[in-house]
Formats: C-alpha cells, structure tokens, sequence
C-alpha cells in the first residue's frame, strides 16, 4: 500500500489553518445522526468525547476503569509544554517546533510537530478557561518551569499532579457532555476488537468486565485514544491496566503499527529494589530543574554515605559532559549516560542482578540556594512519595534514580487528518505514532494527547463524516456476528488450556526478555536471541496457562491473559522493527551505531523513514511499509547538547 499522509504543503505556519478551513462541515441539525466510537478516557480520549459532544454528535466512550477520571494520564506529574513565552526568554511556536524535531532525532513529520506547537497555546487557554489550577507566580501570572531538551522555560504545571488537574478538567466537559445525552459513558468495558466491513471500520466489540458480556457496538466513525505499550516491558512508571489490545487488534485487522521500536526511557525513575517488583515509579523531570546528578568518582566511595563523599570525589557527569544543558538533556541522553554510569561502576543503592543501579539526584544546593520551602513549595509531593517508598528524606539525603521504560512513541500509524490506515480509524494520544519521533520531550505528551483530542480529532473526524452516510450496519450484519464470534473463540481457548502458569508470570518473563534484549542498549545478536525466545514462550503460554474462575464474571486473570496474548504479538514486532532499523536514533540505541562519544549515530541515507508494519497473518513475517521523512525547516544534523 502507498502510505498518503496526506500532510499540507505550502508555508509550514500556514497549513493547519488551510487544512481546517478547507475541511467539510456537517449541519448541525444532522450530527446527532452520527454514531462516534470513542475508545479511551484519558486526555485524548476525554477531550476528544467531550468536544465532538458538544459539537453534536451522538458519541459513546468507552474505558476499562470504573470511572473516566482514572485513565492513566492522571499519573502525569511534571507539566504540559506551551509556546507561550511568558517568561520573555525567547520561546515561540517555531521554537517548540524546533526543539521537537531534534528532540525527537528528526524522525517525525514536520507539519504534524509544526501544528503541535502552534496549537499548544490553545491547550492552556483552554484548560485555563476550565479551571484548572496551574501553578502561578506570586504576582497572579501562571508560572513556568524547564523541562529536558529546551532553554527555555515553557512548562506549565500544577505542582506534580499535572495530569490530575488537567483530566479533572477534561472530565467535567465530558460530565457535562454525559449529563445533555450526547456521551454515552461505557466504563469497565474493553474493546477486545474492530469490527470493519468492506475495510471500513465500522464498530468494536466489547466484553462487561464485571458481567462477562460480549456485545457488538456500531458506529460511523471509532477513534482510538487507548493510550501507550510501555507495558511489554513488564516494569514501567505506567499504570498496571495499560495494554496494547485496542491497538493491536486494529492492527490485526489492517491498521499499520509505526515504528514500535521507538520507546522511551526516563532517567528518574525509584530504582528496582528485589525481583519480586511489579512496578516501577517516575520521580518528575522537573525535579532536573534543581537536582544535580551525580555518582561518585571512585567506585570504591559508592557504598559510602553520600553526605561524606566531598565535591572533589563526585562526577556531576551530565554537567560535566553538556555544559550547554547540564542536567536537563534530553531524556534519551541522560538515561543512557547513567546506565553508563552504572555499567562502569559507579552506581549507588542496593546490588540488583549483582549491579548497583543508581545515580543521585542531589537537592543538597538547592536547599542552600533557595532555602527549603521553595524547594518544599516546588516538588514536596514528589518528595514525599519518593520517601514512602524508600524510606529516606531527600531534603536530607540525595535521591537515587535509575532509568526505566516510561513512554511509548511507536504507535498506530496515521495521516495528518490522524486517520490509520483502516478508514475511519481515527487515532489520538499515545496509542499514535504522530509527533515525538524516536524521542518524546519532557512535558509534550500532555500536549500532544490534548491536542489531538480538543483540536485535532473535531476538525477531521467531522470532515470524514461529512462523506459518509449515518447508519446502515447494525448487530445482524455478517461482519458483525463473525468479530463477535471470534472474539469468544479467543476468550473460550484462553479459559480452556488448563495449564498451570499465570499470565502475570508470563508478563513478567517477557518483559524481562524485552528489557534485557530490546531496552536500553540492543544490539543484532540480543534482538535475534529474543526473537528465538518470545515464540517459545508464547507455545508454551498457550499450552500451560491457567486461569482461574469463568468468562461471565470479573475475572481479572482473563482480562490479564488477554492483554498478555497481545503484548507477545507485539513484543515480537518491536523486536523486529528495532533489528531493521539499523542505526541509533533517540530512545532507539543500537551499540553497534554510535559516536566515539557514545552517542547515537543516525543513517539518514537509509533510515529517514517512518516503517509502518502491515499484519500479515500470524504466521507470516510482518510487511515494512516507509513513509519517507523529509525536512525543509528543520535540518538534519547530528544532536548536541554540548
Ligand atoms: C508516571 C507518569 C508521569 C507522566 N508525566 C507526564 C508529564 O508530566 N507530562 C507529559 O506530557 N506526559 C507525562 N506522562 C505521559 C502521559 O501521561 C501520557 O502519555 C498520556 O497521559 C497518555 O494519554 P492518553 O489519553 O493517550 O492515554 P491514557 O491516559 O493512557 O488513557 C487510555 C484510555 O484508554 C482506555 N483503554 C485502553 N485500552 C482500552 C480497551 N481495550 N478498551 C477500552 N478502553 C481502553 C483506558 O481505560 C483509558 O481510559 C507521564 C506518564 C507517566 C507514566
């Protein structure tokens, strides 16, 4: 298939703008004829609900939570980025725009990150208009802070409960939406597949996480917003629930996955502390803002109390190695450098696997400089979670960080309009792969997912309906009644292997696998090692898995089993999409390609393309598609954040 991205030419700050008034409308009279699917209540799927709503049309939202209000986004902690330039240090929205495209090692499509940022400052006039209580300076003025990869400081924030407060805001258009009857909400419901007809998408099937029951749901129109896949690595800062099931099954019915191999690494996380671990937990990048990063010079000091290790004996190696951003380079380079850190001997903390994996984030300075209630007034919640978990006070002692998988930028490929490869699969927020490239700032997800879901999605979704008519599938449709009972078969085989193994243990034996072979570093022989591996642990997850209780109860092991059986699938394409790409860009680091510095070493010659796999069946190896990536504004050169 020939990819169209469909993205605008002409002056890049002038194409949204034409692309939307040259989008169709539809009269308003007829848009509650329209069904609209809506998978995902986070902030893209929210926001996206809650709009095309209030636009009109008859739209029903689904999540697997209880509530909406627990979507994973509530967990984001540090910001959300604008090109605002309150603080006069010189942003704009081509800075953002700039700073995007090399964050992201000039692997994403410039007129999709040229609209992001200009519509970044929308996002907080909007939130702003809701009521979402940003942080602000003393004066009344909402306050801003930096994030890895920018000098300047362009992060808008509400302590670290960002994400909190921005989906407490999304949430209330959404309950608005729900109470005039134009949002129907369907929570503890997942999508287990797409229905198409004729290539169409045309309606999902779900299965009532409490009842057991499958049903059929059909519409004009699905949008995804079902969030990220960081989760094939087992231990990640996501949430526990976040899978790749709606996404995968699209892509088993046509929808192209782009770039898989793209996932983020964040450099602040708690370290892992015992094997028996189910979850891993991000300390915010803003706490780079202030934190100094450090390891001690003599691995011989590492098991020393760090209050008693002198300046001269530590290696403040970020500001040692990039004077021009210190402490706040972008996550991909810092992850990488305290692995390297490690890898050399310098790691701090309790012994893992026979290694010490930490590196200190130091507030030691900062509460000299600033004194300890700006310091307290800035991070204090975030301090307080750090010392729940580890049981050490960091206005005291230094934290211990460690890098660990945290965001995926692979996703589902789209076009400008955001539409996949299946028309009228629409897809937002994480669970595409449109605007951060082999590398996501700091602080731009939010944005992102925002974005797409206030003021991209209700521009091309309407513009899709305006050529389609409403209705015409229902339940009894042959394509309907063969996805449901494909989707019971898949349920009834889960419940019938009778083995004795966990899903949760086949979670955690892939996801070290992936960690170890396609994490931070991978190289040809690690990938091929696990691309031996991963199909004899899904033989054997399909021959000796238990599950306990039946189908037509809550039965948390079968939704686990599930979301397992799909992670397999793509854990295998990730591995493949990382041995293709044979070159190191962002969170992308294959060792045989990098500087004599250590740094990743891109082949624009071969690989300035997007790869969209296409499904070709369970057996077959998976088709690469390229989307060729070319940039007029911003050009390629080698990363520095010397
Ligand atoms: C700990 C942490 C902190 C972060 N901090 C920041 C930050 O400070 N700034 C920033 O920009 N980014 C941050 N991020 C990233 C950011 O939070 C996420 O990328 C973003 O919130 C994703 O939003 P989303 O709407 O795409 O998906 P989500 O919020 O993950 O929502 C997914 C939705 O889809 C639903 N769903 C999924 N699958 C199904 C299915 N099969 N059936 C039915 N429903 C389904 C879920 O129920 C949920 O409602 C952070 C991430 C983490 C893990």
């Amino acid at each position: 298939m020939q990819l169209d991205a469909r993205a605008p030419t002409g002056p890049i700050e002038a194409r949204w703008n034409e692309a939307r008034f040259k989008s169709k409308l539809v009269n308003p009279a007829n848009r509650r004829k329209y069904k609209v699917i809506v998978v995902g209540s986070g902030l893209a799927g929210g926001a996206a609900a809650a709009t095309l709503g209030e636009l009109g049309y008859n739209v029903s939202c689904f999540c697997y939570q209880d509530s909406p209000r627990r979507a994973h986004s509530i967990a984001a902690q540090g910001g959300i980025n604008a090109a605002k330039n309150y603080q006069n240090d010189g942003d704009s929205v081509y800075r953002l725009f700039y700073d995007t495209v090399k964050g992201g090692d000039f692997r994403a499509r410039e007129s999709n990150v040229y609209r992001l940022a200009e519509l970044s400052v929308n996002i907080i006039d909007q939130c702003v208009a809701q009521g979402v209580p940003f942080a602000r300076e003393y004066s009344g003025l909402l306050g801003n802070r930096s994030f890895g990869g920018a000098q300047v400081a362009r992060t808008f924030y509400a302590r670290g409960q960002t994400g909190q407060q921005l989906l407490l805001g999304a949430y209330q258009s959404l309950a608005k939406q729900i109470e005039a009857k134009t949002v129907k909400m369907y929570p503890r419901t997942e999508m287990l597949d797409l229905i198409t007809v004729d290539g169409v998408a045309r309606g999902i099937v779900t299965r009532n996480l409490v009842t057991g029951k499958i049903e059929a749901h059909t519409a004009d129109v699905v949008v995804l917003c079902s969030g990220g896949y960081g989760n094939v690595f087992y231990l990640s800062t996501n949430a526990k629930g976040c899978n790749t099931t709606a996404t995968w099954r699209s892509h088993r019915r046509g929808a192209y996955f782009a770039n898989p191999c793209f996932t983020q690494i964040h450099p602040t996380c708690i370290p892992q502390s015992g094997d028996y671990q189910s979850k891993l937990t991000l300390m915010s990048e803003s706490l780079r803002n202030d934190g100094r990063v450090w390891v001690p010079k003599n691995a011989a000091d590492c098991t020393k109390d760090p209050k008693s290790i002198p300046e001269a004996d530590r290696d403040y190696y970020l500001e040692r190695l990039y004077p021009s951003f210190g402490n706040l380079v972008p996550r991909d380079i810092a992850s990488r450098r305290a692995k390297d850190m490690c890898d050399q001997g310098k790691g701090v903390g309790p012994e893992v696997g026979g290694v010490r994996r930490g590196v200190y984030l130091d507030f030691g300075d900062a509460v000299k400089r600033l004194g300890r209630d700006t310091v307290a007034e800035r991070y204090d919640n975030l301090f307080q979670m750090y010392e729940r978990i580890t049981g050490e006070n960091p206005y005291e002692v230094p934290m211990r960080m460690y890098p660990a998988i945290h965001y995926t930028m692979g996703g589902l490929w789209v076009d400008y309009h955001l539409q996949s490869t299946i028309t009228g699969l629409f897809v937002g927020g994480e669970a595409n792969f449109s605007d951060h490239g082999a590398n996501r700032l700091g602080a731009s997800a939010l944005m992102q997912g925002l974005a797409d879901g206030y003021f991209v999605l209700p521009v091309t979704v309407p513009n899709y309906l305006a050529g389609v008519k409403p209705g015409g599938i229902d339940d009894s449709h042959p394509d309907v009644r063969r996805t449901v009972a494909e989707v019971e078969a898949r349920i009834k085989q889960l419940l019938s292997i009778g083995g004795k193994r966990t899903p949760e243990s086949y979670h955690r034996e892939l996801g070290t696998l992936m960690w170890d072979h396609c994490g931070m570093g991978r190289t040809a022989d690690g990938l091929k090692f696990a691309l031996g591996k991963i199909p004899e642990l899904r033989e054997q997850f399909y021959s000796d898995l238990s599950i306990v209780g039946s189908g037509e109860e809550l039965n948390g092991m079968l939704e686990k089993a599930g979301r397992v059986a799909d992670f397999f699938e793509l854990a295998e394409l990730t591995c493949i999409d990382a041995l293709a790409r044979e070159e190191s860009a962002g969170g992308h680091f294959r060792e045989e390609h990098q500087t004599e510095e250590g740094e990743a070493k891109r082949n624009d010659d071969l690989f300035s393309y997007v790869a969209a796999w296409e499904f070709s069946g369970a057996t077959n190896a998976p088709k690469l598609n390229k989307e060729p990536l070319t940039f007029e504004y911003v050009h390629p050169s080698q990363r520095s954040y010397k």
